[in-house]
């Protein structure tokens, strides 16, 4: 467990900003682009914790986290974090999570995201482009799924990106505002992935951000063969979501041990 400070806060859209946090040890944080954090604060109730994922981009391994977070309403943390000045500060643990890089890269990648889910992508595109991770005949295809392109955080250096590493292909899927660029589809990033022909032989897929797109494109990719191994999924679910799923398998047990005691 380490301390950080906020050091730097900028808002990326109506709805979303980004925090840099400076490890009080001024150590190098360990980590594996795509792994996330648990940084527990403290309101005037208490201390409470959420999970980030790290979203380094500029420096990939430093004593900077930088995360990018969006608003929920009635949200603990987006009190917090959205009505916060710098000197903020936090415990933080981890890394965790097994939302990286294949030890060895496949023909074609797949970074399949909703809005800050992809957030674990950014480290994993700056992996791949500083060539820690030799991309060689690896094809990376990056599908974003966002409302409108107000949504699109990080939109200048995706494009950038994209035009400095031809084996980067970006897809932004708009939901609610029609395609118009090149690099722009119309709908749910789900519904790109039959146009790629998904292959268990050559592709490999991480996916992260709302659980229902997580578990639709995990479902579609099951039906031409996919399995675990090969489609990494990290689901953003809520704490008031995690609570009230422990508290349902508590009860259930409560149940489930009441039926028993009849047949004892
Ligand atoms: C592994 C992991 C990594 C994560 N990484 C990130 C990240 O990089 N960036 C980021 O912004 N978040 C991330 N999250 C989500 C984050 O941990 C918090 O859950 C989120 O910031 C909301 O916290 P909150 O305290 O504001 O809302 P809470 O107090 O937890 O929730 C308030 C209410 O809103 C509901 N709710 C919460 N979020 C949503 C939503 N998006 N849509 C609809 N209803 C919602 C909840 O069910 C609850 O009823 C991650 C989650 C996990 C599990």
């Amino acid at each position: 467990m380490f301390t950080v400070t906020l050091d730097r806060l900028r808002t990326l859209s109506a709805s979303t900003r980004d925090f840099r946090f400076t490890r009080e040890d001024g150590e190098t944080t360990r980590y594996e682009p795509g792994q996330f954090f648990r940084f527990v604060f403290e309101d005037a109730e208490g201390e409470f914790d959420r999970s980030y994922s790290l979203c380094n981009f500029e420096e990939l391994y430093s004593e900077h986290l930088d995360l990018v977070i969006s608003r929920v309403d009635g949200g603990r943390a987006t009190r917090l974090l959205f009505d916060c000045e710098v000197g903020l500060r936090a415990r933080v643990t981890g890394p965790f999570g097994r939302l990286t890089l294949p030890a060895t890269l496949p023909r074609r990648l797949f970074l399949i995201a909703t809005s800050v889910g992809l957030s674990p992508f950014m480290p994993i595109l700056k992996a791949l482009e500083t060539g820690l991770n030799e991309a060689g005949d690896c094809q990376v295809v990056l599908l974003l799924g966002v409302r409108d392109r107000s949504e699109f955080i990080y939109g200048k250096q995706l494009l950038d990106y994209g035009q400095r590493n031809p084996w980067f292909e970006l897809r932004l899927c708009l939901s609610r505002e029609p395609a118009s660029a090149g690099h722009e589809r119309d709908g749910y990033v789900t519904a790109q992935l039959a146009e790629f022909d998904p292959d268990t032989t050559t592709d490999h897929f991480l996916l992260c951000g709302n659980p229902a797109m997580v578990d639709e494109a995990y479902a579609r990719l099951k039906v031409s063969g996919f399995g675990p191994r090969q489609v990494i999924r990290e689901k953003y679910v809520f704490a008031r979501e995690k609570k009230a799923a422990s508290k349902l398998s508590d009860e259930q047990k409560k149940l489930i041990a009441e039926k028993m005691k009849k047949y004892t």
